[in-house]
């Protein structure tokens, strides 16, 4: 099995993969228990090499390659294009541009542009990952003049919560802890976001009741969505942005706040103004780099990598990876 932690930077990923057999060869022994290859179509075990390089199944008689059923099946670019793709995307705090990546690899802007979105469908957000313990959660509205500013912040009357100009996008902070390499406690937090249609109870409730456990610490402001929350059994405590009334000991939403800068400044910095369309994939990119900014380059490219060949990992598989390293 291939051992990942030494691909740290870019140089080291290109060299080992020097050969598209390479490439291949580590997909097959990633993706199939070192070699043991098993059927997409039928799940059969028995399959034998052909000539070509491709397998057949002896089961469904069907032949495929080593990449049907994962996100680089019918590609005609070099496999280590895309390895360099999700390595820059995982590596780049802000993520990268289709005419960055255009560049970096030699592919035209809108290749480079449909590789990004392939990509970006590896993480999407599941409530596998269900938070608990202590979770804030908050709402900000994009678009128009004054996007991007916290409501409370924001002039009064001119914008509010209308959702005529804006898309309002809802989201969910646990806060935890894990031990670091020194045996030290290391705060963490771990994010779900979703683009919404309305900030009301009917909307922001049943969100929370599928992301959140029962029983735990919710920590909202106080908008009217939010009532009812104990009734359905979490722990609501509100803050009062209306009055000035940001943080009581540790009844606050600052940490969301955090992601939310992260996801500001993502946007501005590389990808400029994102259609409605696909705001809800430039936000599950974000989400994923939240919830891996403490795994290093190498440990990130290769979580990236063994959601690439299909085998997907859910959040609560990392912590328990971070908790371990
Ligand atoms: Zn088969």
């Amino acid at each position: 099995m291939i051992d990942f932690s030494k691909f740290n930077n870019i140089i080291s990923l290109t060299s080992y993969f020097n050969s598209e057999e390479t490439c291949k060869q580590t997909i097959i022994e990633s993706r199939w228990n070192n070699g043991d290859v098993v059927c997409p179509y039928c799940g059969n075990h028995d399959c034998v090499e052909r000539t070509d390089g491709r397998f057949r199944c002896k089961s469904c008689r069907k032949n495929f390659s080593c990449l049907v059923g994962t996100i680089f099946e019918n590609t005609k670019l070099p496999l280590i294009k895309w390895f360099i793709a999700m390595y820059l995307i995982s590596s780049h705090k802000k993520g990268v541009s289709s005419y960055q990546l255009s560049r970096d690899i030699n592919v035209t802007q809108s290749t480079a542009w449909y590789m990004l979105q392939k990509i970006r469908l590896l993480y999407p957000q599941s409530d596998a990952d269900t938070f608990d313990g202590t979770v804030e959660c908050d709402e900000v509205y994009i678009g128009g003049k004054e996007k991007w500013k916290h409501k409370s912040m924001r002039t009064p009357h001119t914008q509010g919560r209308s959702t005529k100009t804006k898309t309002p996008v809802f989201g969910m902070m646990e806060r935890s802890v894990f031990i670091n390499e020194k045996g030290k406690e290391e705060s963490i937090s771990y994010v779900h976001a979703f683009v919404v249609d309305k900030t009301d109870k009917a909307t922001l409730q049943p969100i929370i009741e599928q992301f959140v456990m029962k029983g735990t610490r919710v920590i909202t402001d106080e908008l009217n969505a939010y009532n009812g929350l104990s009734k359905l059994g979490y722990t609501h405590a509100i803050v009062n942005h209306g009055a000035q009334e940001y943080a009581y000991e540790d009844i606050f939403t600052n940490s969301i706040e955090g992601f939310w800068s992260h996801f500001r400044r993502m946007i501005l910095g590389c990808y400029h103004d994102v259609s409605d369309e696909h705001l809800q994939q430039y936000i599950d990119e974000a989400v994923f780099r939240w919830n891996t900014r403490k795994m290093n380059a190498s440990e990130r490219f290769a979580h990236m990598f063994t959601m690439s060949i299909g085998v997907i990992k859910t959040w609560d598989d990392i912590k328990v990876g971070l908790m371990c390293a």
